[in-house]
């Protein structure tokens, strides 16, 4: 959208009253619209704004203001909090939100369970003296409770009918006053809110429904004879209040406790982090918090302590159990010189090392702050649940106004009675609570599933797309192989002396960051050749390196690179040929213009490797290997793995272009790379997944990291994404089917052929359930399967 590069900050802000996504839906489209602003992104799970904007043209505050004014709290948070720290905050003010909505739940059921006793005696006197008695009572389940209730009530305490029934109507009203005005105030301030910025939400019809009701029990409290006079009993409903109200908020403190529940994986991860750590101060071993321990410090840990920051082993030797980071469940061996990270589990020995990245820096924290960012996105399928709740609000009230119209103008006996308590029940059932859960527990609880395996998935985004893929590119080394290659061969053409072509090349390799040229330089140093000083060193990416070593000009690398450089290979191709035909990679050397020697190195499959691309095919994904290798090589690993398709010799810009070419067919295409060569083709595929290996979480390239480079981890995303988007899809229609079906039936179709009518009350019920049986759903993903099917 931006062409010119305009500055850009980016801030987050909590925001207070968020109920659907009616709600959040209103705050960034007030965002959005605003001069100045990139993007927002209003989080109703997280509770906050994540806005993109230009410092220049507008400020932080002006947000804030913004958002005041649709009629919600927010509040800018002036100092920078670690993850950690949000995360704990984030869990106070959510267990707080659960507490104060089960406190008002629990006060407002008891009151309607008080209500609706003592509406019976008032419900007897009324209809006494009154023609028809109580045939215009409109709510079946309040006549069903005449049937049911009311007999035994005169049973059990029958001086509650010896009471004037003004009293009960007094205590009635006083018990509605107070939950209207306590419990359930927040529904009248938001929709009041909302009604001054001309919207309406959930809170619009909670209090619109019970608000009518409230008037005309009044009015029957106060004015009876308004009723009598046309044959009427002045009934009230402050019951329906009472039990609508307790019922929604009995709905909202169910959801409130099932969302803690979505973001247990995530507070599971944050609270790995232990308290202190031993550290060497002075030659004495001390105990101090984590936050006082700096890059360098010798850290003591024992067998079955948790790793506290991370870094370098310096002696002793352990096992330690990395599963709760990366999924892998084995314990993975560590001695001298290995990386630890903070938060994981020694079991065996124990060992010192050495303490190198701290706080926001370390892995875990990393970790924590990208869970956090992906669990607050959106996920594209959630802009169809929003466009439905923008427009689904005003639809309600006019359907409501319809209803009320028909049965007024259609009812023989008592049209007013039943024409409200339609309307009424048409407002409440229509909530769109659930629809604004649909989605965004899903991404919460997916991604905090995936974490617990060892899948960062980076947003909603990523995790909806994965599900898309068709095709999965791997790229060959580091992903399909280990990428940690050994020589297997050395061999000179005829004159030359193995050690001083090996001396050489080593040399020259020093200086490259390939794989294969760090397997070349730990042969050179395993056989003891002493290494010499590089002039003129040149990498030629994708094909090898060049350079001048003790006055000899020394090329090594693939065969286009010899034929760059006019080298005849044909002594050594055959050679090659072979080396190739079983998956090596044969290096040429030349040196001084002539061909000097060939080096065999052997980069095994990774373990595993066979299995998962089993996997993806039975998947139905299509699979491809990508290499900047020689073909021979490639044909015989994609042959060991079971990979029918590989493209090979291509150069690392190549690799984008053969991403392109695919995404060109059609095809939505995964790229799985390491990120040392492959980075830009990470970035150009539909989903990027980078194979992390525990300490380096390659957190800026991919959609999604592997923690462990075991290859069923992308099985796995894609597995996980597809169950996801199922479940997804299951919420939006469960949230919607109750509005399709609950508003007509609650408007009446049903009434002129099977009698049949919704309750205002049972209509509360319904709608508390629909929230629950959403958030539900979503935490299944919890235990979800992320086997290859
Ligand atoms: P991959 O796609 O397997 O990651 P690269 O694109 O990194 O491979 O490299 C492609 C080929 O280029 C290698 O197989 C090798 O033949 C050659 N090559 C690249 N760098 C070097 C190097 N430093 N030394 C020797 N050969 C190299
Ligand atoms: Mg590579």
């Amino acid at each position: 959208m931006s062409t010119t590069k305009a500055p850009e900050a980016k801030v987050t802000i909590p925001v207070e009253g968020m109920t659907c996504a009616a709600c959040s839906g209103r705050v960034q489209r007030a965002l959005e619209t605003m001069e100045g602003v990139g993007s927002a992104n209003v989080n109703l799970m997280l509770k906050n704004a994540t806005v993109v904007f230009d410092p220049e043209r507008v400020s932080p505050e002006a947000l804030v203001e913004r958002i005041r004014s649709t009629g919600y709290g927010a509040e800018l948070v002036l100092e920078e909090r670690s993850a950690f720290d949000e995360q704990e905050a984030q869990d106070r003010v959510q267990a707080e939100e659960f507490r104060t909505l089960a406190r008002k739940a629990a006060f407002s059921l008891v009151a309607a369970a008080l209500g609706m006793v003592l509406s019976m005696p008032v419900m007897a006197a009324t209809a006494s003296g009154v023609h028809g008695g109580h045939a215009g009572l409109a709510d079946p389940f309040m006549r069903w409770s005449m049937r049911v209730i009311d007999p035994w009530l005169r049973g059990v305490v029958p001086w509650i009918y010896a009471v004037d029934h003004r009293v009960w109507l007094a205590v009635l009203l006083t018990l509605t006053v107070a939950v209207m005005g306590w419990a359930g105030r927040h529904f009248y301030t938001r929709a009041w809110a909302a009604f001054r910025h001309r919207s309406a939400d959930m809170n619009t019809l909670v209090a619109v429904g019970t608000g009518a009701a409230f008037v005309y029990s009044l009015v029957a409290t106060f004015v009876p004879e308004l009723f009598s006079r046309h044959g009427l009993a002045p009934d009230v409903y402050y019951e329906a209040v009472l039990f609508i109200i307790a019922l929604i908020l009995l709905g909202n403190a169910l959801e409130a406790r099932a969302k803690r529940q979505t973001s247990t994986a995530l507070r599971a991860l944050a609270d790995l982090q232990p308290p202190t750590a031993r550290v060497l101060r002075d030659e004495q071993e001390v105990d101090v918090p984590v936050e006082e321990v700096r890059a360098g410090d010798v850290v003591i840990v024992r067998p079955g302590e948790r790793i506290p920051v991370d870094g370098e082993v310096l002696s002793g030797a352990s096992a330690v159990d990395e599963s709760m980071l990366t999924g892998e469940s084995l314990p993975v061996e560590k001695g001298p010189g290995a990386k630890v990270i903070g938060g994981t589990i020694n079991r065996t020995g124990s060992f010192r090392y050495r303490a190198t990245t701290l706080g926001a820096d370390s892995v875990l924290a990393r970790i924590v702050r990208l869970m956090r960012d992906a669990q607050g996105s959106r996920a594209p399928i959630q802009n169809l649940a929003d466009r439905i709740s923008a427009v689904f609000v005003p639809v309600v009230i006019a359907i409501a106004l319809v209803t009320f119209a028909t049965w007024y103008l259609l009812t023989p006996t008592a049209p007013l009675i039943r024409a409200f308590a339609a309307a009424v029940t048409v407002l409440i059932i229509a909530c769109p609570c659930a629809m604004g859960l649909a989605v965004p527990t899903a991404v919460m609880v997916a991604t905090g599933r995936g974490a617990g395996q060892g899948i960062l998935i980076k947003g909603g985004e990523a995790l909806q797309r994965a599900g898309d893929v068709d095709v999965v590119v791997l790229d060959k080394t580091g992903t399909v192989t280990e990428g940690r290659p050994t020589v297997t061969e050395l061999e000179v053409v005829e004159g030359d002396d193995e050690l001083r072509v090996l001396g050489l090349v080593a040399s020259l390799e020093r200086g490259s960051e390939h794989p294969l040229a760090d397997a070349i330089v730990e042969h050179a140093r395993r056989r003891g050749v002493r290494l010499a000083e590089v002039e003129g060193f040149a990498s030629q990416t994708g094909r090898g390196a060049t350079g001048v070593v003790d006055g000899s000009a020394v090329a090594v690398g693939s065969a286009r690179l010899m034929k760059e450089w006019a080298i005849d290979v044909m002594p050594l191709r055959d050679r090659a040929e072979a080396l190739a035909a079983l998956g090596r990679t044969p290096v040429y050397v030349a040196v001084d213009g002539r061909l000097a020697g060939l080096i065999g190195v052997a980069d095994p499959l990774r373990a595993g490797a066979r299995e998962a691309i089993a996997g993806l095919k039975r998947m139905g994904l299509s699979v491809v290997l990508l290499t900047g290798d020689n073909r021979r090589t490639a044909e015989a690993i994609a042959r060991q793995a079971g990979i029918d398709r590989f493209v090979a010799e291509v150069l690392p810009e190549g690799k984008v272009e053969e991403v392109k070419r695919l995404q060109a067919e059609g095809k939505v295409v995964a790229m799985v790379g390491d990120g040392i060569n492959d980075a830009p083709a990470l970035a150009q595929a539909d989903l990027g997944i980078a194979i992390g290996t525990g300490t380096d979480i390659a957190a800026e390239a991919g959609d999604v990291v592997l923690m462990r480079p075991e290859l069923d981890g992308v099985s796995g995303a894609i597995a996980l994404s597809r169950r996801t988007m199922r479940t997804m899809k299951q919420n939006l229609f469960w949230a919607f089917i109750y509005n399709v079906i609950g508003i007509p039936v609650a408007a009446g179709v049903l009434y002129p052929a099977f009698g049949l009518l919704l309750s205002p009350i049972l209509a509360s019920a319904a709608m508390a359930f629909s929230s629950v049986s959403v958030v539900t759903n979503s935490l299944r993903l919890r235990r979800a399967s992320l086997a290859a099917v």
